[in-house]
């Protein structure tokens, strides 16, 4: 596989944060090792490495105290510089946090908004009343316009907790209330690290990215991560590039995965089973079942061939198949 293939497209939806590229390299006890990067330079930068869109934070592009013209013009300044370069702004990400209220105002005004949810625990206040995205999917149908609402689950906030994302991920799919992600990286435990994407936890991510594609996922893919803090801009750039080229060598695995024909029958054997499927209910099949004998010793001596498949896995990505 030539390393072209692996080169960002439109259609593929890459988003970078303004905060991200222009993260300045500041961590809990470390001071900034970037220049800052005006907004419109960072548009340029992300049309280079070949993102599709930018997206912005709560005032990274208008600061607070700005006059309501300065506010104008560097919105007008700003479309110009998104137009020039081609990128589209598909999620702005704002601190709102009375929702029934603000799903309210959105329904008076006629905005058409969709609101996403953005779990995180122990930052940046030790106890997070909704700190995962279950929490948030548990929250959300009790709002009065729960439709308008979903999530927007990240990677390292899951991973912070010690949880699984590919889990989150899917369970906000299967409630209709994937509205966007973030896509980064992080080690279980640590501090909000927002690493390259596939940088820490390839296996897990790969099963995300073929998650994704597999279920059809429209929606952004935006990378909420920042460079190390040993980067120059060149550095940024490798790290925005380095994100969207996993995502699609992980894509390309995906694809492979789904190809293979002993992955494929290991995978029908281990389903043929039956163990476990008892199907919809309904009076007749649940007499069957509860006339059923099973023979429990022999049902549990039955290996599930999971090893194998997983090996097999770890040999697909480790490029040896
Ligand atoms: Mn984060
Ligand atoms: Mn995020």
């Amino acid at each position: 596989m030539s390393s072209g293939t692996y080169h960002p497209k439109p259609e593929h939806k890459f988003s970078f944060g303004l905060w991200t590229v222009g993260n300045r390299g500041r961590d809990p006890f470390g001071e900034a090792v970037r220049p800052a990067i005006p907004p419109n330079e960072i548009v340029a930068l992300l049309a280079e490495v070949g993102a599709w869109g930018v997206n912005l934070h709560d005032n990274d592009l208008v600061p607070i105290d700005a006059a309501p013209a300065e506010r104008d013009r560097i919105v007008r300044e700003f479309k110009t510089a998104c137009e020039k370069h081609g990128l589209v702004v598909p999620m702005a990400t704002v601190n709102l946090f009375s929702i029934n209220y603000l799903c309210e105002y959105n329904l008076h005004k006629k905005h058409g908004f969709k609101f996403a949810l953005e779990a995180k625990p122990n930052e940046p206040r030790g106890d997070i009343y909704l700190p995962s995205t279950g929490a948030y999917l548990g929250f959300i149908p009790t709002l009065d316009h729960p439709e308008m609402v979903g999530v927007n689950p990240e990677v390292a906030h899951e991973h912070m907790a010690g949880l699984n994302f590919v889990h989150a991920v899917a369970q906000a799919w299967e409630a209709g209330k994937l509205f966007h992600i973030d896509l980064n990286d992080q080690y279980p435990g640590r501090y909000d690290q927002d690493l390259r994407f596939g940088s820490a936890s390839t296996k897990a991510l790969f099963w995300l990215v073929k998650f994704l594609e597999d279920v059809g996922y429209p929606g952004p893919r935006h990378f909420d991560a920042h460079a190390y803090r040993t980067e120059d801009v060149e550095g940024v750039k490798d790290f925005a590039r380095g994100c969207m080229r996993t995502y699609l060598i992980l894509k390309e695995k995906a694809r492979q995965w789904n190809a293979d024909k002993d992955i494929q029958n290991l995978f029908a054997e281990i389903n043929s089973s039956g163990i476990g499927h008892v199907g919809k209910y309904s009076s007749q099949n649940a007499k069957e079942l509860l006339n059923k004998s099973f023979d429990r010793t022999t049902l549990a001596h039955a290996g599930l061939m999971y090893e194998r498949l997983d090996q097999l896995t770890i040999d697909l990505l480790l490029g040896v198949r």
